[in-house]
């Protein structure tokens, strides 16, 4: 086996696609300190490649709530939802999520990967039809195969492309799922379209909204909200380890959709429920959404900073137009090199190559956070400016 791992790592450093984790040292916040994998000295970096977008990671309201619950309920739950790990914790949050997201009901899955894997499974299968946006996270991807449901790939937010499958369709049962707020391109779903085109063919709707929960929309419940369109999507689905700082994820939606996936889903019998210091920061961190909009004003503002000076380096920031601003290089050795000489300019970013993005469009995805100050956005852009230059001249920075 050795030696055949080692062939298959070879193929992946040839192809320019090697991975190792970065370690971070001390809390998640608007910076952070960031481990050199060789030689183990620790810098200063300011992090634009985070999900923690309202800052809340390291908030100490989380932080307390957290350590509160461990020490009041301990540890763990246990045991699966339904032998004995449900605590009064888990249906305080599938509340406080169903009133976020104007459902009537929801229920906390362990992670977003889970949670689209379980609900997607348990809606469709060999008889029915997917019709899935070719840009949906990986997990819907890997839920919709799972399912064995027949699976549409419609192009990126091509409405006619998804007008056509859908009338091509003869499928029992239709089921629409898209990323509402992309995580790779940072733009939008058509989400008043798509949910027109499933009134006309009688299709259901799913919305991912593991990006855009806590950041889009007046009162932070995502891109649905933002459109207009609460109550009219049939499943949503957000997770709790992005802007809410914590971890987990949640399928919100009618009262009978989540008592079928409490009875249904296999990704939801079959595994320990979330620890209760877990389901404390997310309630925790539903109290700050809530009551302090101005972080989605702030985390807007900061992103649009980002985009504007972007834009103005010459950079292609795709069609972006919130937090997530991805900075296309192309290339993937390019991007590397451009994320490498970043870094030594103490911006951490991560590179994003293929198989996460189709070839020939590695990019850098730039993440605002709301708790970046304007000083901190003025040197990512600064740092920009000086990488893009040399990167482009193929010389060293500074
Ligand atoms: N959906 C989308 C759109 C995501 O970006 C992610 C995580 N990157 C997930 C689902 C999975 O969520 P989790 O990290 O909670 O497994």
């Amino acid at each position: 086996m050795e030696i055949f791992l080692k062939e298959c790592l070879e193929e992946v450093r040839k192809a320019g696609l090697y991975r190792r984790f970065r370690i971070v040292h001390g809390p998640q916040g608007p910076s952070v300190q960031l481990e050199d994998p060789d030689t183990g000295e620790r810098r200063d970096v300011l992090l634009l490649c985070s999900n923690n977008y309202l800052g809340l990671a390291a908030d100490p309201r989380l932080r307390s709530a957290a350590a509160e619950a461990s020490l009041e309920l301990g540890t763990s739950a246990g045991a699966s939802r339904h032998v004995s790990g449900t605590m009064a914790l888990h249906e305080r949050l599938e509340q406080r999520l169903a009133r976020l997201t104007g459902c009537e009901r929801a229920v906390v899955f362990n992670t977003g990967y889970v949670a689209n894997l379980g609900t997607i499974t348990s809606l469709v299968g060999p008889t029915d039809a997917v019709f899935s946006d070719e840009l949906n996270h990986a997990s819907i991807i890997d839920a919709c195969r799972f399912s064995r449901a027949d699976t549409h790939v419609f192009r990126h937010r091509d409405m006619k492309h998804l007008d056509q499958l859908l009338g091509a369709s003869t499928a029992h049962n239709k089921l629409i799922v898209t990323d509402g707020l992309f995580s790779m391109a940072g733009d939008l779903a058509p989400l008043p379209d798509i949910v027109a085109l499933a009134r006309r063919y009688r299709a259901w709707t799913m919305v991912d909204e593991a990006h855009a929960i806590g950041c889009l929309g007046p009162g932070g419940g995502g891109a649905i909200e933002h459109f207009g369109l609460t109550g009219q999507v049939d499943v949503t689905m957000g997770t709790m380890g992005k802007a809410l700082g914590s971890f987990g994820a949640f399928v919100a939606g009618s009262e009978t959709l989540i008592e079928h996936l409490v009875n249904r889903s296999r990704m939801l019998m079959f595994t320990t429920a979330l620890p209760p210091a877990v389901a404390a920061a997310s309630l925790a961190a539903l109290d700050i959404v809530e009551n302090e909009p101005e972080r989605r004003g702030a985390l807007r503002g900061n992103a649009e900073r980002l985009r504007a000076g972007f834009r103005h380096l010459g950079l292609s920031t795709l069609e972006s137009e919130a937090h997530i601003v991805p900075v296309v290089i192309g290339d993937a050795g390019r991007t590397m090199t451009f994320a490498r000489r970043l870094l030594e300019e103490g911006i951490f970013i991560s590179g994003i190559r293929p198989p996460t993005v189709p070839p020939g469009t590695s990019r850098l995805r730039v993440a605002a956070m709301a708790t970046h100050s304007a000083e901190q956005i003025t040197e990512a852009l600064q740092a920009f400016q000086i990488v893009h230059r040399n990167v482009e001249m193929g010389s060293t920075p500074r």
